[in-house]
């Protein structure tokens, strides 16, 4: 069904708030009933904490709620004035402004708040600023503050790089034994590695039906319907409810039924989304009949490495195998990959400010990909939740331009 916007909405999306909705209640209440809670970067060892028996919070997921409700406009200055720079990413200062603040979209659903934690876990895969960040949450309550230091810009992902991030990461293990009180049964790692699998093969075949045109989804939807491959990989909800999604989207190509009414340009998003903007950007989108079919950020969460047989290094090889920690060779590569599968038209490039590890336009990288592919390429200038950032007028007036661009391509 249309939505006001236009955008044709899911119906799958009413289970999603269910399973969402789900989540959080049990995470309010973990500790409530003597579970301990870790925090978990969003691409740290998920597997590992579940295996555990730990409450599993996430908080880039609640950064990204404070982007979307753009409750972080006022909460990013609260952690200016402690400290904490504008140029760091607005994740962590939107975060950090809101447990200052006492002010988070949970409440508005009627539930406390962040759990506190027992015990932080990070992964510098993605950046230094996670390990930052949950540092200062450390220091605040006393907890401990454990991770894996992953290397950066990494070409080829040989042995000795996984032998290392795997090492590390079973090197956790006493550590979060102590804090959770029991030792690790490594069998249910494996089952918990194995329905994490399960999840990203679904995951990765909802965002695979956008190869089709018409793309039955776009990257706006994506941005919605991948919140149960973050927060609950790992946990059968987020299976049960991927093979719904999936089902629709499969009918949906069945019936030609189109994301983007009369679909004339296809799209790749490369960087963070604009949080705050999402509705606005997908309105204009679908008014210039143009689908972003597909983008890093969605593809993200997708773990192919991921093998319950071999749990330590197969998370090991998924982990560091992400396009944030590789070098612009593999980037540049999985970039031309995705758009010869997605039969993209153009390359939009999002360079958020405060986010320099997810903004791949700042070292000449759309000028040798428009090179290689031919293809007309966009840089927005904005943030993934500082709007302080962002031009609404520029963008709009650029991405018409860009649309002209494509039409004349
Ligand atoms: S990758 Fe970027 S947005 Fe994500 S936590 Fe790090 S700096 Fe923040």
């Amino acid at each position: 069904m249309p939505s006001e916007s236009g955008r044709k909405d899911f119906e799958s999306t009413k289970k999603m708030k269910g399973v969402m909705g789900k989540y959080f209640m049990e995470l309010m209440k973990g500790p409530e009933e003597g579970q301990k809670t870790a925090w978990c970067t969003s691409v740290g060892p998920a597997e590992l904490l579940r295996a555990l028996g730990f409450n599993v919070y996430f908080p880039e997921n609640h950064g990204a709620m404070l982007g979307a409700t753009r409750m972080a406009t006022d909460l990013i200055p609260v952690a200016n004035a402690r400290g904490f720079s504008p140029d760091i990413c607005s994740y962590l200062t939107s975060d950090i402004g809101s447990y200052l603040k006492g002010e988070s979209p949970f409440h508005k659903m009627k539930m406390p708040g962040p759990p506190k934690a027992d015990v932080l876990v990070f992964n510098t895969n993605q950046c230094r600023d996670v390990k930052d960040w949950f540092q200062w949450y450390a220091r605040e309550w006393d907890v401990p503050c454990v991770g894996i230091h992953t290397p950066r810009s990494v070409g080829e992902l040989d042995d000795s790089i996984i032998d290392d991030v795997a090492k590390q990461t079973e090197a956790l293990v006493p550590a979060l034994e102590d804090v959770v009180g029991q030792r690790l049964d490594i069998d249910k790692l494996k089952e918990i590695v194995g329905l994490s699998r399960q999840c990203t093969d679904l995951w990765k075949a909802v965002l695979e039906t956008a190869a089709n045109v018409p793309s039955p989804i776009t990257f706006f939807d994506g941005t919605v319907q991948m919140g149960p491959a973050v927060v609950l990989r790992g946990h059968p909800d987020a299976i049960d409810y991927y093979e719904t999604l999936l089902a629709e989207l499969k009918q949906r190509v069945a019936d030609g039924v189109a994301a983007v009414a009369d679909e004339k340009f296809r799209v790749y998003w490369e960087g963070m989304p604009i949080w705050g903007k999402l509705r606005d950007l997908s309105t204009q989108f679908l008014e210039l009949k143009t689908c972003v079919v597909a983008s890093t950020y969605c593809n993200s969460w997708i773990f192919d490495a991921l093998d319950p047989a071999d749990p330590f290094r197969s998370m090991a090889h998924a982990y560091t195998g992400l396009f944030i920690c590789r070098s612009d060779d593999c980037k540049e590569q999985y970039i031309a990959d995705m758009v010869a599968k997605f039969k993209v038209d153009g390359i939009l490039y999002h360079d958020a400010k405060t986010c320099p590890n997810n903004s791949n336009s700042r070292y000449e990288m759309p000028q040798r990909m428009q090179q290689k592919l031919g293809k007309p390429y966009l840089v927005v200038n904005g943030d993934l939740n500082d709007l302080r950032l962002y031009s609404e007028e520029q963008t709009r007036t650029n991405i018409e331009a860009f649309a002209e661009q494509l039409a004349e391509a």
